[in-house]
């Protein structure tokens, strides 16, 4: 096994990136990642940021939210959730669902906030009851807003956000409901306006199709104001200051305009292709991936994290691996020897599994391509498995008949 030179060695073929983020960037993408810039005073920059803000939009759900962009990956849109609308030495809720809303917390904790935590059960989503426990126990009303992560891309798990958003409605508490939508925007329904979402906080590299480089929040009208209320020093990551029709104050400087006309396009395609089909296409990939890895699971190795099957991502299906697996072994064979990458476990899961990411720019079959790569590099690592690919295959053909 060797090791490909990353950029100056051809690669026969395409190597097929399933990881859940950064994911594959479409070819139309690409090109316009090489647009040549454009001074400052050009319409056009103007032109591509409201592009990105307005498609943007039905994607999340929103009629009126306003959208801020950040050069940044998906943590500094943490922050930037944590600095507008958390004042200094406030709380916030930290529902558990894994590696993601912990590193948030730890975020909030590193810049001077308070974290109130709900336990986090393995393999299971996001519990709603003790979120109404967790405000009824604040009666001063000292948590600021509930910071809930939709999908989290550890455990492959997906929290019914309807249900999150009853049981902080149920408390009577006034915090803001804020959502990592990082790893299902573009994945799975999200309606920001319908569930009263106070502010989604996402980035370019997963469902998006993009490169990682742009973050973001979107905003209602309330979490907006609390942004103003907020006495939090903070500059680069104001959102009250961005809000400005001048790009130059939009961005806080100067905006990434490749990486803008290459989200542009990418909005362009999920709008073509119409976003409920979008949806679908996720739904039926997730299912491809269930069904191999019902197949593998078959001889008793290899099973699923998640352990309620209605929680289980439409982006990343989290596999668990008995003690012993050599995880990294399986994934540098799979990469290197078979042009398939695909992801480690995190966190306190590290070693335990692994990781297949079946989101954005990816139809059935290059997901069967991988999975089939997948469970040859499982073979020859001598984990025990079962008919994975067989079994998604005849999956995909039962869907026509
Ligand atoms: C990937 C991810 C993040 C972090 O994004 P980075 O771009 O790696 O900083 C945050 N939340 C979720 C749910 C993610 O999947």
């Amino acid at each position: 096994m060797t090791t490909t030179p990353y950029l100056d060695a051809r690669i026969p073929g395409r190597r097929l990136l399933q990881s859940p983020g950064p994911t594959p960037i479409p070819e139309a993408v690409m090109q316009a990642l090489t647009s040549p810039c454009m001074d400052m005073g050009d319409p056009r920059v103007d032109e591509t940021i409201a592009a990105c803000e307005t498609g943007l939009k039905p994607v999340l759900g929103t009629r009126d939210g306003d959208v801020f962009f950040f050069i940044s990956n998906g943590h500094g849109a943490w922050e930037a959730a944590i600095e507008n609308l958390v004042p200094p030495g406030g709380a916030v809720l930290v529902p558990g669902t894994g590696h993601f809303s912990e590193g948030w917390a730890v975020q909030a904790e590193a810049l001077g906030r308070r974290v109130v935590r709900t336990p986090w059960v393995e393999g299971l989503p996001i519990d709603a009851a003790a979120i109404t426990q967790a405000l009824r126990d604040d009666p001063r009303h000292e948590i600021a807003a509930v910071f809930v992560v939709h999908t989290d891309t550890s455990s492959g798990i997906t929290s019914d956000l309807a249900a999150l958003r009853a049981a902080l409605t149920a408390s009577g508490h006034p915090a803001l409901f804020v959502v990592d939508v990082v790893a299902s925007l573009g994945v799975e329904p999200f309606d920001f306006d319908a569930l009263g979402v106070d502010m989604a906080v996402g980035a370019s590299q997963k469902g998006l199709m993009c490169p990682p480089g742009v973050g973001f929040v979107a905003t209602s009208a309330r979490a907006f104001a609390a942004a103003q209320r907020n006495p939090a020093p903070r500059f680069y990551w104001d959102i009250v200051a961005r809000k400005s029709p001048l790009s130059y104050r939009k961005f806080c400087g100067t905006p990434p305009q490749n990486l803008l006309a290459a989200l542009r396009v990418a909005l362009g395609l999920l709008q073509q292709e119409g976003l409920p089909q979008v949806l679908a296409r996720h739904r039926r990939l997730a299912g491809l991936t269930h069904a191999a890895v019902e197949g593998w699971a078959e001889a008793g190795a290899l099973g699923f994290f998640a352990r309620d099957a209605a929680c289980r991502s439409n982006a990343v299906t989290t596999i668990t691996v008995p003690p012993g697996t050599d995880v990294d072994a399986l994934r540098a064979l799979a990469r290197e020897d078979y042009q398939v990458a695909f992801a480690g476990a995190l966190g306190p899961l590290h070693g335990r599994g692994f990781r297949i990411g079946h989101l954005g720019d990816q139809n059935p079959a290059n997901l069967l391509g991988a999975i089939a790569a997948i469970e040859a590099a499982l073979r020859a690592q001598g984990v025990p498995v079962g008919d994975g690919i067989g079994r998604a295959v005849r999956r995909l053909a039962a869907e026509e008949r």
